[in-house]
């Protein structure tokens, strides 16, 4: 974050979160290749993280989905995947 001065990737504006590109899922989670490489991580500002997760589909895995805060939440069994 501080390498690129807090500013948004996307949008110019205050960033906020480190988003993964490739999103973190607990089978990769442990792989630092992937939760800590530079060249996975975005600084962007709160309302282009949104925009990442939420514009095309709500579930990045199958199963798994975000809520309003960004954690990684179980689907209830039975509840539509996509
Ligand atoms: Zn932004
Ligand atoms: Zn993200």
């Amino acid at each position: 974050m501080a390498s690129k001065h807090y500013v948004c990737e996307r949008c110019g504006g205050l960033a906020e979160i480190c988003h993964h590109k490739t999103y973190i899922t607990p089978q990769n989670i442990h792989d630092s290749s992937v939760t800590l490489s530079w060249s996975n991580l975005e600084a962007v500002c709160r309302t282009c993280h949104q925009h990442e997760h939420y514009s095309n589909t709500e579930v990045c895995v199958e199963g798994l989905t975000f809520d309003a805060s960004g954690n990684f939440v179980r689907i209830p069994p039975g509840a539509p995947s996509s």
